[in-house]
């Protein structure tokens, strides 16, 4: 058992579709105690009808990333109830439907702002929560996508988040090192998800990443979660700062 005896934070569990909820599940099945995070009540229902499927309960915590206070009390209650932290997964994005239909180059001040809060500076308010109670070290694992380093129609202010948390784990990454806390990306390819679902012409991406992946076909949540695992485990313990790919092998293929 990977994560026998450890404790992991997994935020961002909307529903059964979360890739979230599929890391937490390959988490729970290595053998690590949970705590879950989520947004409000809608989330919260969703999650406890789920989280019967887990072998250990989970402690479910409410944690809105944009509040200083929300996530000081997610966390004081992660260390009351599990003291020492081993790994924490960061799934949040979220942007305004308007600045992903139009053009980039329109993106209001507002959703701008917005989407870089809750997607990408997220990760320094979990990362600096976190970081007294990884006392042996540990694992972070951040989701991204591609839209970060290419232009994909529709990803928008998204993409730009997503360069801002990649940045942000390779900086993170350098600080933490001394601590034996370690922090990489996992830049999936398109899954259908809640998230996604607000992307507009989303299928018709899902459909052409499949088509051109050089293993001709998606990734599914489980080969992005046991990833995630292996980022979190001591199986990665020589690697920081790194952003790895589960994208099937689009981004490798050219003409
Ligand atoms: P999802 O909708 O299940 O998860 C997104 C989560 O972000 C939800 O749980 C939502 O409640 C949470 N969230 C949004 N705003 C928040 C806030 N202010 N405070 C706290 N939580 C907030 O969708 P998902 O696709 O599983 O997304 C998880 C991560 O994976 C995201 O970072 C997403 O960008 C990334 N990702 C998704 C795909 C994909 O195709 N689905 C591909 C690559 C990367």
């Amino acid at each position: 058992m990977l994560m026998k005896d450890s404790n992991a934070f997994v935020t961002g569990v909307a529903n059964h579709r979360s890739i979230a909820w599929a890391i937490a599940r390959a988490l729970d099945r290595e053998g690590a105690r949970l705590a879950l995070s989520y947004l409000g009540d809608r989330e919260k229902e969703g999650i406890e009808k789920i989280v019967g499927q887990l072998q250990t309960p989970p402690l479910l915590v409410q944690c809105y990333v944009s509040d200083d206070d929300s996530v000081g009390a997610a966390f004081t209650r992660v260390s009351d109830e599990l003291g020492r932290l081993d790994a924490l997964v960061h799934a949040i994005a979220f942007a305004r439907r308007e600045d992903l239909d139009g053009r980039y180059t329109d993106t209001s001040r507002d959703g701008y702002h917005l989407a870089l809060d809750v997607s990408a500076f997220s990760l320094n308010c979990l990362v600096r929560a976190a970081e007294s109670l990884m006392t042996d070290g540990g694992g972070i694992v951040a989701l991204t996508y591609l839209g970060s380093e290419r232009v994909v129609a529709n990803y928008n202010v998204m993409g730009v988040a997503k360069a801002a948390l990649e940045s942000g784990i390779r900086y993170l990454a350098g600080e933490l090192g001394e601590r034996g806390i370690r922090i990489n990306g996992l830049s999936a390819g398109p899954i259908k998800t809640l998230a996604s679902r607000g992307i507009k012409g989303f299928s018709t991406m899902h459909k052409l990443h499949a088509e051109r992946a050089a293993l001709r076909r998606n990734v599914d949540v489980d080969e992005v979660a046991d990833a995630a695992l292996f980022l979190c485990s001591r199986l990665s313990r020589g690697m920081t700062g790194e952003i790895i790919y589960v994208d099937g092998g689009y981004r490798i293929m050219g003409l």
